[in-house]
């Protein structure tokens, strides 16, 4: 288990924070591509969910066409370099690899994948060009995954694509949302000026759409919209104390750990609530920024928690402990916080029910809550037309037309919540909906 000290440079902070898929140099890259079987059908291919042709951008790596295998990935993934670096590889494309059958290490195929596309954006590689003027114009909302990806689509089908961000920074989850030892903010942002500079679409940053009058400036200027607008803050627990200085949503403190790295201050004993992989990366990320004691309390077992499992083994080499079928009832402190009021919890009838007279209290001075984002009903209801899943998330047909004929939507708002290649994925199948319902205005 890893010990790490408070960082009090950027430079102990990158060592604490030091990447879990490194850069291959071109021996490893050789060597490691030389491993692939090449097969036919093969279900690495079947796995990844933007169907990246496995097989033939590693045969060209083999091949020393570094610059042939970028083209090969981009061309079904634009966020080839991130998602080598943030995919959960371990249970997509590597956990398919057929050398996990026969107990031999499964290929690399994240670290080979950000390996060529790195060499195209430092060359600045311009593979794509932009289709001939359709003179019809789309809005997209968000800068996310989905949003960039639907973006370079539409730009190759020759429409004009303007994205508006809310933030100051292109990517959505991948630069705000992402644990650093994924992947750095310097590489997020190499990757996306790569893009926006090859496919020619104009992003607006600091600039939410959250007003009527914002909804009829681009329904008035733009043939069609479409959402990429990812979930919204943390939801609130119901419970007394959330209020109290120091209990944060993990979202929210992994955003502001992304954007002051050393400089967030995080004090000796946390506790994480949650048990998706959000949970374990801000638990991980809380032992990595020098955190003496990291609990992570969760209302079920260990097994049934929703995250990956190589996620929480990572956590736990920080430094994280478990804590399992506990349930918070109450945050205490008068103004900061100083402990979480626990019960322990039964499973009966496959419903948690507390065990009683179990109560007792963990001391902690930070509460990083990972438990859900609420969605964005509110912009949703201003928009009009757009129905909704009991859940919040935005109902689509298979083309990720929504119920209003105006506007698409992809990604975590029509998903809940997955991984930025599921965004990516659904962003450019939405792009094909949108460049035929373009075609028939
Ligand atoms: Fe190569 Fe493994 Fe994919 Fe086969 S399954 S093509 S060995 S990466």
């Amino acid at each position: 288990m890893a010990e790490y000290k408070l960082p009090i440079s950027e430079s102990q902070f990158s060592e604490n924070f030091s990447p879990i898929k490194p850069l291959m140099s071109v021996n490893e890259a050789f060597y490691e591509s030389a491993r692939c079987l090449f097969c036919y059908d093969a279900p690495c291919v079947t796995a990844c969910p933007t169907a990246i042709d496995i097989p033939l951008f590693i045969r060209q790596i083999n091949s020393k066409n570094d610059i042939g295998a970028a083209k090969t990935i981009y061309d079904f993934n634009v966020f080839g370099y991130a998602c080598g670096k943030v995919c959960p590889t371990e249970v997509l494309c590597e956990g398919a690899c057929v050398y996990n059958h026969s107990d031999v290490k499964p290929i690399e195929i994240g670290r080979l994948q950000s390996y060529a596309t790195h060499k195209a954006i430092i060359s600045n590689k311009q593979f794509y060009q932009q289709g001939d003027p359709q003179h019809k114009k789309v809005a997209i909302v968000g800068a996310g995954p989905a949003g960039i990806s639907c973006a370079c689509e539409l730009r190759k089908a020759g429409y004009e694509v303007d994205v508006f961000e809310e933030r100051s920074l292109p990517s959505g989850l991948t630069v705000h949302g992402v644990a650093p030892y994924k992947i750095t903010n310097e590489e997020v942002i190499d990757e996306m000026l790569y893009l926006e500079k090859q496919f020619g679409y104009t992003i607006f940053y600091n600039t939410p759409i959250n007003s009527r009058d914002d909804i009829e400036r681009i329904e008035n200027n733009y043939n069609a919209v479409f959402l990429g607008l990812g979930l919204g803050e943390t939801s609130s627990l119901g419970i007394p104390g959330e209020d109290l200085v120091n209990v944060v949503g993990a979202v929210e403190w992994i955003e502001q750990l992304r954007l002051n790295h050393y400089r967030l201050f995080v004090p000796n004993k946390v506790i994480v609530l949650g048990g998706g992989n959000t949970a374990m990366d801000a638990a991980g990320e809380s032992a990595r920024m020098g955190a003496q004691s990291v609990i992570l309390a969760y209302r079920r077992s260990k097994e049934k928690m929703g995250a990956y499992r190589f996620e929480y083994d990572l956590a736990k080499e920080a430094g994280v402990k478990g804590m399992f079928d506990v349930l918070p009832l109450e945050i205490l402190g008068d103004d900061k916080v100083t402990g979480v009021k626990f019960i322990r919890t039964l499973i009966v009838d496959g419903q948690i029910k507390n065990l009683p007279g179990s109560e007792f209290t963990e001391p902690c001075d930070l509460v990083i809550k990972a438990t859900g984002q609420s969605k964005q009903v509110e912009l949703l209801k201003m928009i009009g037309g757009i129905q909704t899943h009991p859940n919040g998330t935005i109902i689509v047909n298979q083309s990720f037309h929504t119920t209003n004929p105006k506007y698409f939507a992809a990604g975590d708002a029509t998903s809940g919540g997955q991984e930025v290649v599921n965004a990516v994925a659904d962003g450019k199948k939405a792009a094909k909906g949108m460049t035929e319902y373009l075609a028939s205005l």
